[in-house]
């Protein structure tokens, strides 16, 4: 059906249902067919770009071509993230209403700088959010936004926390040779994610202005090394100006006792920003609201719906007491940015460092009323018990052993070598010949220099009999592993 007549340059309509409708086809026998595919891509470096034009085309190509390298050059080089045997890192599982919605942010292509470049992105922004704050059980006065991610929503905390030290004239005056302005300080545990240093260099603090604060065993925050720090620092002549603790960190999801620190926080005056990129999301399982106990005392609050919320990335749901401080922080209306609503609505372009925004609440809107809280929660829950069925099997495996407390959905693990003296390179070796099935991924950390294997439950598709599987690949791999070593 090539269409000779254009429509403003762009493909006509017909040709656009013509192939809209085949990409959907498409799209759902992907997602129905996932399995037939190599969760890890299977391929060498190199190998995708080899494979296409070192020059742009100068003459137009059909969708028909460009589907067929889709299939022939793209795929091959796939990690499916969306495929049900993914258990590694934290996941970004996109069910299908987050996929369409992602298609209709994708058509009404808005920007939404301010309320009235596109007022159903800006109002939609502010309901979902207070949806999910309800959801998560966090106070009425925690005013959201979202930013692209976990990372750029503790840099925009990071820099609230600085700019509520008005009296520094950071904003205005820079940091950079001025004597006046003592050496601030941001505090992290051993455990907390590299985005808060990523943060940190970002905004000049400079990594050597991190302290990070011990764990304990459970490599949760300890508080009393966190306030013994604060102390010694104040002696020296630094200004504590934040702490970042964590609900869920990324190696073993442990959780920092928030509650204690956010007591340290207020009587040293000093910001307190949560990281609960991942884990914040099982809050909304009433019987799992515990793990966010003292967050409501915290200055600003990150959980990442894209994360384990079903829904394709990028949604940072970032929360805040201080709306005032966060828009003191970025706000900069140039004239022609101005409008005649100004006084009377939300510009969320004052809130963070992009002007254009997409219309990321589609996603949080479309997934929260295609499952309902009910149904979300009864996925979470299952994913929750999942993550414990798994640990109960390594613990009563000789074979393997848990390096850490599995709070939520997230095992940490190693096998017990019988033949091989190095433990570590045993441990690596058998994640690698696991992920060379193609029918799951694992990660990996080191927790307390041990190479530790990660398996974590949060994936939309996810279900008993996977986990199962997943298991029995496990423990496949280890005896032909030890056969071969014997
Ligand atoms: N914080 C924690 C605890 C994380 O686990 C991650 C990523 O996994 C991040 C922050 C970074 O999030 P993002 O990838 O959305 O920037």
């Amino acid at each position: 059906m090539e269409n000779t007549k254009t429509n403003n340059n762009d493909m006509t309509p017909e040709e656009f249902k013509k192939y809209g409708y085949q990409f959907i086809d498409w799209i759902a026998d992907y997602l129905k067919n996932m399995n037939e595919y190599p969760v890890l891509a299977q391929i060498n470096p190199g190998d995708v770009k080899n494979k296409l034009p070192k020059t742009p085309p100068a003459q137009k190509e059909s969708m028909d071509e460009i589907l067929k390298d889709v299939n022939e050059i793209i795929m091959p080089g796939m990690t499916h993230w969306n495929h049900p045997g993914f258990m590694a890192y934290f996941n970004s599982s996109a069910s299908g209403p987050g996929i369409l919605a992602e298609l209709l942010s994708g058509a009404f292509n808005i920007n939404g700088m301010n309320w009235k470049s596109c007022p159903s992105a800006t109002e939609l922004e502010e309901v979902v959010l207070n949806w999910l704050r309800q959801m998560l059980k966090l106070p009425e006065n925690f005013w959201g936004i979202i930013y692209d991610g976990g990372s750029s929503s503790t840099m925009h905390a990071i820099a609230a926390a600085r700019e509520y030290k008005q009296e520094l004239e950071i904003r205005t005056k820079g940091m950079s040779g001025r004597n006046e302005v003592p050496r601030l300080r941001l505090y992290k545990s051993e455990h907390g994610h590299s985005s808060i240093d990523k943060g940190a260099i970002t905004l000049g603090i400079g990594i050597e202005c991190i302290k990070i604060i011990e764990c304990d065993d459970e490599f949760k925050m300890i508080p009393t090394k966190l306030e013994e720090a604060i102390n010694e620092d104040i002696k020296n002549g630094w200004l504590p100006f934040c702490v970042v603790g964590t609900v869920g960190t990324t190696s073993s999801t442990s959780i920092d006792p928030i509650d204690e620190i956010a007591d340290i926080c207020k009587k040293n005056n000093v910001w307190l920003h949560v990281d609960a990129s991942h884990a914040g999301t099982a809050a909304i399982v009433p019987e799992y609201n515990h793990i966010l106990k003292g967050c409501e005392k915290a200055d600003s609050f990150v959980v990442n719906p894209h994360k384990w919320m079903f829904m394709p990335i990028d949604v940072s749901a970032f929360y805040t007491p201080h709306q005032e401080i966060l828009k003191r922080t970025f706000s900069l209306v140039h004239e022609y940015l101005k409008t005649a609503q100004d006084n009377e609505v939300i510009n969320y372009m004052d809130y963070g460092i992009q002007l254009g925004r997409r219309f990321r609440s589609l996603k949080l809107w479309f997934v929260i009323r295609y499952f309902g809280t009910e149904g979300i929660i009864n996925i979470l829950r299952e994913h929750l018990r999942l993550g414990k069925l798994f640990a109960e099997w390594i613990d009563n495996d000789p074979n393997f052993e848990r390096l850490a407390p599995a709070p939520l959905s997230t095992v940490c693990f190693r096998a017990i070598s019988k033949f091989e003296t190095d433990i570590n390179q045993f441990n690596e070796k058998l994640m690698n010949e696991i992920n060379k099935t193609g029918t799951i991924f694992l990660s990996h950390t080191k927790l307390n220099g041990k190479f530790t294997i990660r398996l974590v439950v949060s994936h939309i598709r996810s279900n008993e009999e996977l986990v199962k599987q997943a298991w029995q690949i496990i423990k496949a791999k280890y005896n032909e592993l030890n056969i071969r070593g014997n």
